[in-house]
């Protein structure tokens, strides 16, 4: 399953594991938590609403 960024939709994510608990990291955007997104039609809304935020 591909992971998704909750903030920019990008794949470019990694998992990251601090002391208790497991949280994604997302290199494009930098966003970090424990949310992310497996549905790739939501990360294609998330995108689409991210570019029109960055490209305004
Ligand atoms: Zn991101």
């Amino acid at each position: 399953m591909v992971k998704h960024c909750p903030r920019c939709g990008s794949t470019n994510v990694e998992w990251v594991l601090p002391q208790t608990w497991s949280k994604w990291r997302c290199r494009d955007c930098g966003y970090e938590g424990a949310l992310i997104v497996e549905d790739g039609e939501m990360a294609e809304e998330i995108k689409k609403e991210w570019e029109k935020k960055h490209k305004a």
